[in-house]
């Protein structure tokens, strides 16, 4: 499991962006039942911009999809939502925030707030922060 800190490391900072890309990831992999890094691929919309592409990289480390083997997508939409698809049976489902957490994050701003929410973020469970939809 890819621990916070060296999430930290190679992200550069702690912020609510990288957790939730961090528990979203994990909690995917989990829900199509597929191997880290080479048995999924994702497609990420809406989270093109800074600070929310940061939860880019928390998926990345959580579920080995990586830019460089081109089994993660990022596409520019409105809508905030991850697809997940196992390669090997083609299981998928879909993943959004909710809105509580959304809200959350909007009301959150500067650098110690951040990590406050961040920490809160880490503590608690999938189903407190995303919704899970079997259709696309
Ligand atoms: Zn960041």
């Amino acid at each position: 499991m890819t621990s916070l800190n060296s999430a930290i490391r190679f992200h550069g900072h702690l912020g609510p962006w990288l957790v939730l890309g961090l528990l979203m990831g994990k909690y995917g992999l989990r829900k199509i039942n597929a191997k880290k890094y080479f048995g999924l691929s994702l497609c990420v919309s809406g989270l093109h911009k800074k600070p929310k592409s940061c939860l880019i990289d928390g998926l990345q480390l959580s579920t080995g999809c990586t830019l460089g083997k081109g089994n993660i997508r990022i596409l520019k939409s409105k809508g905030i939502f991850v697809n997940f698809k196992n390669s090997e049976t083609n299981k998928k489902i879909t993943l959004r925030l909710k809105d509580k957490i959304l809200k959350q994050l909007k009301n959150t701003t500067g650098h110690s707030a951040s990590e406050r929410l961040a920490k809160i973020l880490h503590k608690k469970t999938p189903l407190d922060i995303f919704t899970l939809s079997n259709k696309r």
